[in-house]
């Protein structure tokens, strides 16, 4: 059996019973470590609010020790065989599979998503690992031989140094394997930050990882806030970093890295559009928009946030209503739950408080589940399913990213009048449309400025052999996460040229060496 010691506790079966909350301990050269701050953050269980773990405000100097231990491995790392860093990826996949169900039950603790879909969240970025054991061919270079006379000319991928990833609260388990398994299968080293809301998977992840193979050092976890993020952005050792989460923090992070001279990948919010066609078809489309704008409780960067009613979809609305009102709102750990609680109470304040300014500012409120109260489970952060309609691209409810179990809904006459309203909204991660006719759903593809497109397929998050593409407002780098584009990231290219000759006297050439070399 696994050992959990980021909570304590030798089996997470026991984490739904009343032991005194453990505290997570930081990984500092392959050891987990008692922090010695002053400084700790209370996680709760989103469905009854009782402490599960407290998380340290790692000091400067743990901060130091573990960049410094990055700095360290990356020296031996770095020079392993890519067949070593593969048979690592391979044993992490199996272990990662093996434990699937205790991850996720870390994750419905500490984050409050059911089971199934914590489930989901570890199986999505078990993915990653996945392609990731197929480093040998991802990693390949360019040759060309013959650029000139006996000489040839070769491109390797070669990492870059210590890298860093710093991750949001809603997907504990894939965020972070969406960063830590591509940096280190190509050479890196990595000191994550997970969310300090819910680090409980990615701990339990830094532990599969060490059982897996991984050397002392090569991957380091420290916790914390501002403090933990501004010195990720500042230290000179750290080449790169990876960033998922709000806009806020985002553009923050991008900014102060960049200026730093580090590559930088930031995945921030979203608003996500559901465009609905009247020749789509009725009965799947009305489950998928559900499925996509509540499940989660609506916290998902890709979740289906405004449904776009084209002409004469719109007299499908009261259906949708009625199918959202059977959902049935829960503690993530009950087997009955399709929708569990928000993360915190300040995020179901806001979240209601966004509603209230949908209301206010002329918006129909057709399911209200913000007066809800979970049998059980009174003290939870839990909104039920709720739509507001005739929503106007002004009014706050549309402008914010709500992040919780909130359709907005609105009505045009034409997919043009659609495409505009997407295209005039200043994110750019996902977008939906449901119809049966190819020449719309291709029309829609092409004319959204969007970086993910869904045809009848209403979360099109792709997989790793494909990248992350969130566009325009919701994404700042360059180079995507996962896929070709996440090694792209983590990795640089050294470009060798060598010529080898072996006769003696064709090489006093009479070229003369001050000029700029021509290849000939
Ligand atoms: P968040 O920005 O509050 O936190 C993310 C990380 O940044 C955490 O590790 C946190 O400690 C740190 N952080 C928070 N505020 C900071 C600040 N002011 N300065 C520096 N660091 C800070 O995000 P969250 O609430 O955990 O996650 C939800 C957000 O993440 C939503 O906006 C969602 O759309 C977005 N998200 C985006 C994607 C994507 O791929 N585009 C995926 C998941 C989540």
């Amino acid at each position: 059996m696994m050992f959990y010691p980021q909570v304590g506790l030798s089996s997470p079966s026991r984490l739904y019973g009343s032991v005194s909350p453990a505290t997570t301990k930081l990984f500092i050269d392959g050891k987990f470590v008692e922090s010695k701050t002053d400084k700790w953050i209370d996680v709760h269980n989103p469905a009854t609010n009782e402490i599960v773990t407290r998380v340290p405000e790692a000091t400067r100097d743990e901060m130091e020790t573990a960049a410094e231990s990055c700095k360290k491995a990356y020296e031996t790392w770095s020079k392993t065989t890519v067949l070593t860093r593969q048979q690592v990826m391979f044993n992490l996949q199996n272990l990662i599979k093996t434990n699937l169900k205790d991850i996720a039950k870390n994750i419905t603790l500490e984050q409050g998503k059911t089971i199934v879909d914590a489930e989901g969240d570890v199986t999505r970025g078990l993915q990653v690992v996945e392609h990731c054991c197929s480093i040998t061919s991802l990693q390949l270079g360019e040759t060309m031989p013959g650029i000139a006379k006996d000489m040839d000319t070769m491109s390797f991928r070669v990492p870059l140094g210590v890298t860093a990833g710093i991750t949001p609260f809603n997907f504990p388990a894939m965020i972070p394997l969406w960063m830590f398994p591509t940096a280190l299968v190509c050479g890196n080293t990595m000191i994550m930050k997970p969310s300090e809301r819910d680090p409980g998977a990615c701990m339990m992840l830094v532990e599969m990882a060490k059982e897996a193979g991984l050397p002392d050092g090569t991957l380091n976890v420290i916790h914390g806030r501002h403090d933990s993020v501004n010195f990720i952005c500042d230290h000179p050792a750290i080449k790169a970093i990876s960033f998922v989460g709000s806009d806020q923090a985002g553009s923050y992070i991008y900014e102060r890295g960049s200026k730093n001279g580090k590559r930088v990948q930031s995945n921030m919010g979203a608003k996500n559009h559901g465009v609905i066609m009247p020749d789509a078809n009725k009965e799947n489309t009305l489950n998928q928009l559900i499925g996509a704008a509540f499940g989660a409780a609506g916290q998902r960067c890709m979740a289906l946030s405004t449904a776009i009613f084209v002409g004469e979809a719109k007299e499908w609305i009261p259906e949708l209503i009625e199918k959202a009102k059977k959902l049935k709102v829960n503690a993530g750990n009950e087997p009955d739950a399709d929708i569990g609680p928000l993360i915190s109470p300040e995020s179901k304040n806001r979240v209601c408080e966004l509603v209230q300014s949908g209301v206010d500012e002329g918006a129909q409120l057709l399911l209200d589940g913000r007066d809800i109260t979970v049998k059980g489970y009174e003290q939870g952060n839990f909104v039920g399913p709720t739509v507001l309609h005739y929503v106007k691209p002004e009014m706050k409810c549309y402008t914010e990213e709500i992040f919780g179990p909130v359709l907005v809904s609105m009505e045009v006459e034409t997919l043009d009048d659609a495409i505009n309203m997407i295209n005039a909204n200043p994110y750019g991660n996902g977008t939906a449309i449901f119809t049966n006719n190819g020449a719309t759903a291709r029309k829609f593809t092409m004319d959204t400025d969007v970086g993910q497109v869904g045809v009848n397929v209403p979360i099109p998050v792709p997989l790793p052999m494909f990248s992350f593409t969130g566009s325009r407002g919701s994404f700042k780098g360059d180079q995507n996460f996962y896929g070709k584009a996440g090694v792209n990231f983590y990795t640089q290219l050294k470009t060798v040229t060598q010529m080898w000759r072996s006769d003696d006297a064709d090489l006093s050439s009479k070229a003369s060496p001050y000029a700029m070399p021509i290849m000939k």
